[in-house]
């Protein structure tokens, strides 16, 4: 299967060949489909094996097919930023490196993207949400701390991706998962969609994955 073949949209299908992405990698091939469907999905997956466009063409698509972003743009006037889509990543090189792919993806669209990170002035990071953001990528404790000054509300999330869990784990960011996940379980269950990658399976990430995903797909390719 190529790209044109997936049900991804005209937008991005026009970005992905502006990017020069013709076939699919091995991960993209196989996840991409299942997460166009709805599925959740624990991959395993290294740097290199496109792991970025696996989980941002389905989190694309989904925003852009979602009329959700619409109501709440419409209902808005206040300052908490309701993002559709939370991308999770270890670092603030990996959450910029995602935030600058993503972008790319969605160029010329109306999906809306802000990037999130530690180690830096939270100001500039603020102001930007208010603006409004359909997909936020960020690193676990810089998000807490905007969950805390009540900037972020996660009470709308339709698609949840963690990239490199296990890293994100050996990093000691399990509570901050934990605090940032319980907050955006929408009413039934089942309504958020969850993608787990990693490059290694240790307990830890089992658990995970029982606790956050729902009726998963495996995928190691
Ligand atoms: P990643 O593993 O997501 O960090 O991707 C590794 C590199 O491969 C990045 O520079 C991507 O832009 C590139 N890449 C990913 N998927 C494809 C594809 N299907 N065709 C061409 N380049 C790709």
């Amino acid at each position: 299967k190529t790209f044109s073949e997936i049900d991804l949209g005209d937008g991005l299908k026009q970005n992905i060949r502006r990017c020069n992405y013709i076939k699919p990698t091995p991960i993209q091939r196989h996840a991409i489909p299942i997460a166009v469907a709805g599925r959740d999905l624990m991959a395993c997956a290294q740097t290199g094996s496109g792991k970025t466009a696996a989980f941002c063409f389905p989190i694309i698509s989904g925003v852009l097919k979602d009329s959700l972003s619409v109501t709440r743009r419409v209902g808005g006037g206040s300052e908490v930023a309701c993002p559709l889509a939370l991308i999770l990543a270890p670092t603030r090189e990996l959450s910029c490196q995602i935030y600058e792919e993503a972008k790319k993806f969605a160029y010329m669209t109306r999906v809306q993207i802000a990037v999130a990170y530690g180690g830096t002035s939270i100001y500039h990071q603020l102001r930007r949400l208010e603006r409004g953001v359909d997909i936020l990528v960020a690193t676990p404790g810089r998000l807490v701390d905007m969950i805390e000054r009540a900037k972020v509300s996660l009470g709308m999330i339709k698609y949840l991706a963690l990239d490199e869990a296990d890293r994100m784990l050996d990093m000691g960011f399990e509570p901050q998962i934990r605090r940032i996940v319980e907050q955006m379980d929408m009413p039934p269950p089942g309504t958020r969609q969850t993608m787990l990658f990693s490059a290694t399976f240790p307990d830890e990430i089992q658990r995970f994955a029982s606790d956050f995903l729902l009726d998963y797909v495996f995928l190691a390719v």
